[in-house]
């Protein structure tokens, strides 16, 4: 298979550099959405990588995939409580290779704008700013706008190599994709 991508996940360095930029991402938007603590709770999303995706959350076209589940994976409470899950689905794979492909790009700046970005849609979604079933148009305006929102967030920190990730990333269009699974389906 000459076309297959060799899918190596994140070893641990790559996991900490992760868990780093996850925890700048959360205090930004805490800040920026003025979300507690306690609020928090109400978001309902997992950040994964690699080794930790099934089949079908796995992609070969973006730095990641949000999946919508209508229960959280980790709740066995059925039925008690609406249970919207979202999971960033990080694709290490498409990172490195971004990484690898361009001396400029490191992997904690581009990791923090993916994390940032991708929580950016959760929250939009969980406070219904936007819909996850929405029209080709409606998903490239929002897009854009998810973007902007990161670039605004971003610009001012102080991270080594950031300025090359937003000027290289602002306007990507293959940040991530989205696969809901309808509330009617039902799961084997
Ligand atoms: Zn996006």
């Amino acid at each position: 298979m000459p076309q297959e991508m060799k899918r190596v996940p994140f070893g641990r360095e790559e996991i900490e550099v992760l868990r780093q930029s996850i925890s700048v991402a959360e205090e930004l938007i805490s800040d920026f959405y003025k979300i507690s603590t306690s609020e928090w709770k109400r978001y309902r999303y997992d950040i994964q990588s690699l080794k930790d995706l099934l089949e079908e959350e796995i992609i070969d076209t973006a730095f990641a995939q949000v999946h919508r589940y209508s229960q959280s994976p980790h709740q066995r409470l059925r039925g008690s409580e609406r249970g919207e899950f979202f999971k960033i689905c990080i694709q290490d794979h498409m990172v490195r290779k971004a990484v690898q492909r361009d001396a400029h790009i490191q992997l904690f700046p581009l990791m923090t704008y993916i994390v940032t970005h991708e929580l950016i849609h959760v929250v939009r979604f969980a406070r219904f700013l936007h819909q996850f079933y929405s029209t080709p148009a409606e998903e490239a305006a929002e897009e854009r706008r998810v973007h902007a929102l990161t670039y605004q967030l971003l610009e001012n920190l102080k991270i080594k190599g950031l300025p090359e990730v937003l000027q290289a990333f602002t306007d990507c269009r293959t940040m991530e994709t989205f696969h809901g699974t309808q509330e009617t389906a039902s799961q084997g």
